[in-house]
């Protein structure tokens, strides 16, 4: 059998370095074609060095020199900028892209891909919660597949396997993240170092602040409304602490299918690199021994405002989830930097949304441009709360 040829985009953050420790456990199975990163040259030197990829990008490129250098006794060939993040994904002879960019940056190399009919395994959600409709509507035309990595939309697909249709609603399970059970008066001094350490998963750090204030699973019901086509009102958010199940569907007939795991992100990326078939692996099993008790609560969502502002983004479609993204980034970057409280986030994010023009049916250019002008102003909000 032919190697499945993979590009890893974003493979020196949480979800590509894991990506790399999967296909590890499969030398015979799949080779890697080309890895990117942004800020981490040595560790991307280091991946290189041990996966002999044929490319290697480096998306900054101030750290061009420095990644040549350190790679110039092996036949790679290295690359720097945006530019080149395209050009990686337009080849023939690649068989899957797996998008792990953090943030907005990841959508322009999403979308070349999919015109170029390569499947995405997509990690990156921010890229469906900007232009979900424009993503879903070319992966359609060129009848490629978008295979998600994300724990509870890889489970909801593992459920949807064999089915045709028929889902009356999802439920996403959300662990609450650190400050579950908390109230404004606590949240108000929280730090960054306390919203980093989440109690069941190990992830990026905008992604853990994001579990930390429930926007990520905000962004979790958009990206599900694009990947399974689906109204807001078939979307119910679950809290369950012990992170096992993995989302739910209920079908139509009331019958319920859920997808079970220890919360392991190598879990979903595996599915998703061997998708439609299952490898044998060593990873720990779950075992119901260890879980007694396991737990479901209504997220609170006075308090964590953000998820109510996502649900109405969500409801409002258009380009405002594409300005709630944009805000929500950089407020996630100037509380990792103490320049904002935790209570401030939410308060800029309420702020911009409110403040961006709304469009109802944005173009890609629209959305660069809106996706611009919110961050903005997100950035002047942040200088006068930081000030
Ligand atoms: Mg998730």
């Amino acid at each position: 059998m032919d190697k499945r040829k993979i590009v890893i985009l974003g493979s020196t953050g949480s979800v590509g370095r894991q990506t790399l420790e999967v296909i590890a456990q499969y030398p015979n199975k799949f080779s890697v074609e080309t890895i990117s990163g942004w800020n981490n040259t040595a560790l991307l030197a280091e991946q290189a060095r041990k996966f002999l990829p044929k490319t290697v990008v480096t998306g900054d490129e101030k750290n061009y020199q420095e990644l040549k250098d350190a790679l110039k006794d092996l036949p790679i060939k290295v690359l720097a900028g945006a530019e080149a993040l395209n050009e990686v994904v337009s080849n023939g002879g690649v068989d899957l892209v797996m998008a792990a960019i953090v943030g907005f940056a990841g959508l322009m190399p999403v979308l070349t891909a999919l015109e170029n009919g390569i499947p995405v395994a997509l990690a990156n959600k921010e890229t469906l919660v900007v232009a979900g409709d424009i993503v879903m509507e070319t992966a359609k035309r060129k009848k490629v597949s978008v295979i998600p990595v994300d724990s509870e939309h890889s489970a909801i697909f593992q459920c949807l396997q064999g089915e045709h249709g028929g889902i009356e609603k999802i439920i996403l399970t959300a662990s609450g993240g650190p400050f579950i059970g908390r109230k404004t008066n606590f949240l108000v001094n929280v730090k960054r170092d306390h919203a980093l350490q989440h109690p069941n998963w190990h992830m990026g750090e905008k992604i853990t602040i994001d579990s930390a204030t429930l926007m990520n699973k905000g962004l979790e019901m958009i990206e599900a409304k694009w990947l399974f086509d689906l109204q807001p009102e078939q979307m119910e958010v679950v809290i369950h602490q012990q992170s096992v199940i993995h989302s739910v569907v209920q079908f139509v007939d009331g019958s319920l299918k859920a997808q079970m795991g220890l919360p392991d992100m190598k879990v979903p990326i595996q599915y998703a690199l061997t998708y439609p078939d299952r490898f044998e692996n060593s990873f720990p099993r779950f075992s119901f021994k260890n879980y007694p008790k396991l737990t479901f609560d209504r997220p609170d969502i006075k308090t964590f405002r953000n998820l109510a502002l996502a649900m109405e983004a969500l409801q409002k479609g258009g380009n405002l989830p594409c300005i709630m993204n944009a805000a929500n980034e950089e407020v996630v970057h100037a509380f990792l930097k103490n320049k904002i409280g935790f209570l401030e986030m939410t308060e800029i994010i309420e702020e911009v949304m409110g403040s961006c023009p709304w469009m109802e049916k944005p173009a890609l250019a629209d959305y660069r441009q809106c996706d611009q002008s919110a961050r903005e102003m997100t950035q002047k909000l942040i200088a006068q709360k930081s000030n």
